[in-house]
This record gives structure tokens, sequence and C-alpha cells, in this order.
């Protein structure tokens, strides 16, 4: 049997132990040190941000991102519905309301005009919402010039899910920076890695320092402990932000050779009628290849073929308007009668992408995808 391909599984630079046994030789193996001083300072550096707080999981950075925006009880928030569920989940940690907003095809992100109506919604109900989350699906840029537009207008922030897409740019700007606050992650499919890991940012400190405080026990300045708030342990570890000291360095090295994967899958299938590709929309990071079907019924075909040469494939993320925990919410779509998210999980497949194929392994994929057709 072939050795197993990967959707995407961690790829070390090698200068990843350097840096954890600088953790060990200095004995800062707790959750904080130099190695999460210099992952946030990197993180910032890299992508502009003024602030970072580096934490356990995209996922808590997900939460506190609600809690720094005042999230609370009975608040609505707005989210995409084509995503994963890590995106939603801290709506329900909080106790408030997700309202989920389709995608449209030309980025697989949130539809402005379906955002617009939800917002139209939200006025003659007397109730907008707290925020707006808004996700970066494998690794592109949402349409943030037009979502921008309709948040100011109603004056209401944006948290933006970059857990997938560190390193895309939208018109020149990485994401994760063009919201009023942004998540990365750094769990192990991503496209750099701490083993498990994420990190809040925002150029407004008061939101990254609520963030510390809230990751650290919410211990008030006091000479002794002293609490007004629920805390979390939440403050990622001095030595898995070694591994992300590592990971920095090949970044944009992981970035080229996602590309590369993405343009020879084009390549491969642009003649191939029943097979699109997913669009380019800005300056993506290609963390995932995607490609939609015109049958439907081809999805589990190719999943199996390339399972039984002990290669993963996946379906697209099942969209949350979809998901027996959050069907009961509203979700608003650009008309009556689109399901943008539906139909890209009903004809999505997400291709190995990992960094460490060869071409040969590349090859096979295709060969194996054409086999079908
Ligand atoms: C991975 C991911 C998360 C969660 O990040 P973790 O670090 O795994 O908690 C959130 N949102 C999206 C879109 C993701 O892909």
């Amino acid at each position: 049997m072939n050795s197993r391909i990967y959707l995407a599984s961690p790829h070390m630079s090698g200068e990843e132990m350097k840096y954890i046994k600088e953790a060990f030789d200095t004995n800062w193996i707790a959750p904080l040190g130099e190695n999460v001083n210099n992952f946030e300072k990197d993180i910032c550096d890299y992508t502009g941000a003024k602030y970072a707080t580096a934490l356990s999981s995209g996922t808590a950075a997900l939460h506190l991102g609600l809690k720094a925006l005042g999230v609370k009880e009975g608040d609505i928030v707005f989210c995409q519905s084509l995503t994963f569920s890590a995106s939603a989940n801290p709506i329900l940690y909080e106790k408030a309301i997700p309202v989920f907003i389709d995608s449209n095809y030309e980025t697989w992100n949130m539809c402005p005009k379906a955002l617009e109506k939800a917002f139209e919604d939200a006025k003659k109900e007397n109730k907008l919402p707290k925020a707006v989350v808004t996700v970066n699906l494998y690794g592109q840029s949402a349409d943030y010039d037009s979502i921008r537009k309709i948040c100011s207008k109603y004056n209401v922030p944006i948290l933006e899910d970059a857990a997938e897409s560190l390193g895309a740019k939208y018109k020149g700007q990485y994401t994760g920076t063009l919201g009023d606050i942004g998540v990365y992650s750094f769990n192990g499919n991503k496209i750099i890695t701490t083993s498990g890991g994420g990190m809040i940012i925002s150029n407004k400190k008061e939101y990254t320092d609520k963030a510390l405080f809230l990751a650290t026990q919410a211990r008030d300045n006091a000479p002794y402990y002293l609490h007004s708030e629920v805390g979390y342990n939440y403050r990622m570890s001095n030595v898995v932000a070694g591994i992300g000291r590592g990971q920095m360095t090949v970044l944009n090295k992981r970035i080229e050779q996602k590309k590369y994967i993405y343009d020879k899958y084009r390549e491969s299938f642009k003649d191939i009628d029943e097979i699109e590709i997913m669009p380019e929309f800005e300056k993506p990071n290609h963390w995932l290849s995607v490609i939609t079907l015109k049958d439907e019924s081809k999805v589990e075909a190719i999943i199996e073929a390339l399972s039984k040469e002990n290669i993963e494939a996946r379906r697209v993320w099942n969209p949350m308007h979809r998901q027996p925990i959050f069907k009961r919410y509203k979700y608003f779509t650009e008309s009556k009668d689109t399901d943008v998210s539906g139909d890209l999980f009903d004809r999505g497949v997400c291709l190995p992408s990992d960094t460490k194929m060869t071409d040969e392994d590349l090859q096979r994929v295709i060969d194996i995808i054409k086999g079908l057709m």
C-alpha cells in the first residue's frame, strides 16, 4: 500500500526544536515566556496587526473575541453559515442567538446581499446584532469592502474568523486584519501549526488586553486573588509557541506550495466540463484546494475511490443552517430560492492539499479523479 496522502497535515521547518529547547533550557514551560511574546510579535510583524494575544485554540480566540465585543446572553450575532462549527459554537457558549448568512459563488464567503437582508430584518425587529462573524473559507478572503460598508452603516463590529486564511490577502492587506478583531488557528491541519493553538489580533489594544485578562482567569489588579468576572484558562503554552516561531519561518513557502497544488489541479481539470475548481478571489493562501462537480452523485464516488488508494479527501463544510444544533435559528440568503452554501456542500470535494505531497502523489490523485469522469 502507498503511504497515506493527507488533506493537510503538519509540516515542520526544522527550526521548531531550537525554540522548544530554549523553553526547556530556561525552564519557561509555563503558558508565558519568550516564545509566547515572540510568536505574538512575529504574527504582528507579518500581518501588520498592532496587537496580539496567543491562546490555546482558534475556538478560544473566537470565544474571547465575542466577549471583547460585549456579546451577552440574548444578543444576536450574525455568522456565515458555510463554515466549521467552531465559528458558531462560541455564540452559544454565551447564550447569544446566531443568525446565519449565506455565501456567494464569487468568494464562497458571506454574501453582502444576504447580509443586507439580515440587517433589514434585524432593524425591523428593532434588535441589531452585537457582532458579525465573517469567515475566510479555505484560505480565501471575503468581500470586505462590501461587508464593511454594510456593517459600518449599522455601526456593528466584525469578528473575522481567519482561522484558515493566515497569509491570504484582500486588496494588499492581510486577512485577519480586515475586521475589528481577527482570529487565527494553529491546529494541526492549518497552514502552519503549533499542534494546537490560536491567536486574537486587533489594532485596538483594549480588545487583545481583554482577551489576555479573560484567558488568564480574570484576575483583578489586587495583592490577593480577586475576581469580578468569570475567567478562562485559554493562554498558549510557551512550549508550543516555540513550534509557532519555527513555523513562521516557512509560512510564505507553504503559501507558494499550496498555490502550486491549486494551479496543478486547475490546469489538470480545466478541460473537464464536469469539474469546476473553487474560484480565486483576491489573494488566497490556498489552504485547501476544493472542486465542485456538476453531478452531485460523483462526490461520494471520488471520496471513496481516493480512500481505497489510501488518499484522504473530504466533503465541504456542512453549513450551519443544516446542522441539528443550529437548524432552529434564522438563515438569510440573497433571494428566496437560493442556497449557495447548501449547494456548495452538496457538490463540493476538498482535495488533498498537503504540502508534503510529491509531484507523483499529486498526479496519482488527479489520475484517479479523471478516471471517474
Ligand atoms: C480550525 C477552525 C476553527 C477552530 O480553530 P481551533 O484552533 O481548531 O479551535 C475555527 N474556524 C474555522 C473556520 C476553522 O477552520
